[in-house]
């Protein structure tokens, strides 16, 4: 196996009685651009403060480009790691807080490059049209593209980057995912992005780990931890409208109850031929691969009967939540799909078996329910 770019193993991190990092374990590949997912509180900043070394974990390792970084100081790392609260020089210029970092004599980089490196990302972060103005002049948002330049100039082993787009309005984030991966830097460099927005991560991440109360949950492309969440926390945390899950049980030829009613689940799939009759489970459904009316011919769609709850107009799309027995269920159709439906019409959903998901019920102490995979 090639070398992680950045390797953590068995991390324990505990201030006072909190428990910020419970055994975390995670490899970044040489060149990777990784995004770390996970609410407030679960351990990312944790993460990102022990591999630059900035925290001692109480147990585990730490390892750059394979070589052990315990007792190693954090500007002997080599890695430029961008905080949410970030320092500037207030009175200083953009530029000149962008090129500071690259007086090091560590770098020793000819002034031309410099300059070079610095206008690109300028550029490229859009603030090139800001640089001669003092940081103290800029908005929140324009002094967070400056923090984060300032990290993304120098010549780093990696990047470790603390959610540095949260303080942008909705449109710029949205361009600025676009534009921090075409940033030269940071195409060649290894780059651990961390970040609690999934729309974020699945955006960026060339491969997304989730975390979970200090430890990773499940590390995959956007594909696997799509449609094979290890469990409904990972489930949940991607897609909005969140995932619909079903509670029920798997009946003995393999049919779903759910509270009130039958699932029936025609060429059921394997995952719900693996579980034995009584078994209380969970089935999950994403709101896009639910749609309104029936099959139609062809192989396979599993029909649902409800009632209309609520829709709501989402730009080109509506969503609408039905009423299924005890439960309600949210899909997302086309807007004219949705234009008739008036509360409490009756209405036949589809969905195709493949797209189900099974899980095990959550446990009574929170602990998210796995996938099943037959
Ligand atoms: P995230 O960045 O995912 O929001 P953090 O890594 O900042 O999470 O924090 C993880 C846990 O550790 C939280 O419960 C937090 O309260 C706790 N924690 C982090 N830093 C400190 C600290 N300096 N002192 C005490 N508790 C801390
Ligand atoms: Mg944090």
């Amino acid at each position: 196996m090639s070398t992680a770019a950045i390797s953590l193993r068995g991390i324990h991190k505990t201030y006072g009685k909190n428990i910020a990092l419970d055994g975390l374990d995670l490899d970044v590949g040489e060149g990777e651009f990784f995004c770390l997912l996970g609410p407030s509180g679960a351990g990312k900043t944790t993460t990102l403060k022990t591999v630059a070394g900035l925290e001692e974990p109480q147990s585990g390792t730490v390892s750059l480009d394979g070589t052990d970084m315990t007792g190693v100081e954090p500007y002997d790392r080599g890695v430029a790691m961008c905080f949410e609260s970030y320092a500037l020089y207030p009175h200083r210029s953009a530029y000149d807080n962008l090129a500071s970092p690259l007086r090091s004599p560590r770098y020793k980089l000819p002034a031309a490059e410099a300059r070079e490196r610095i206008g690109e990302i300028a550029e490229l972060l859009g603030i090139g049209a800001l640089l001669e103005r003092p940081v103290g002049a800029l908005s929140n948002g324009q002094r967070q593209r400056v923090a984060l330049g300032r990290v993304l100039v120098r010549p780093a082993r990696a990047f470790l980057l603390d959610e540095p787009l949260s303080h942008l309005d909705a449109k710029l984030r949205q361009a600025m995912r676009a534009e921090l991966k075409a940033i030269g830097a940071v195409r060649r460099t290894t780059t651990l992005y961390v970040t609690h927005d999934s729309v974020e991560a699945l955006a960026l991440g060339d491969r997304i780990g989730v975390i979970r109360e200090g430890r990773i949950v499940q590390t995959g492309t956007r594909e696997e931890i799509w449609h094979q969440p290890y469990d409904t926390f990972v489930a949940r945390s991607f897609g909005r409208p969140r995932i619909n899950l079903l509670p029920g049980t798997v009946t003995a030829h393999g049919t779903f109850l759910s509270a009130d009613r039958f699932f029936e689940i025609p060429s059921a799939p394997a995952a719900v031929r693996s579980v034995a009759p009584g078994t209380p489970v969970q089935i999950g459904v994403r709101p896009r691969d639910l749609s309104l009316g029936s099959a139609g011919p062809g192989p396979g769609g599993i029909e649902l009967m409800g009632t209309v709850y609520i829709t709501e107009v989402l730009g080109r799309a509506t969503e609408v939540t039905v009423r299924l027995g005890a439960q309600h269920l949210s899909l997302v159709v086309p807007r004219a799909d949705a234009a008739g439906l008036r509360p409490d019409a009756p209405v036949r959903l589809t969905v195709r078996p493949e797209s189900l998901l099974l899980f095990e019920a959550d446990g009574a102490d929170g602990e998210p329910g796995r996938r099943i995979t037959g």
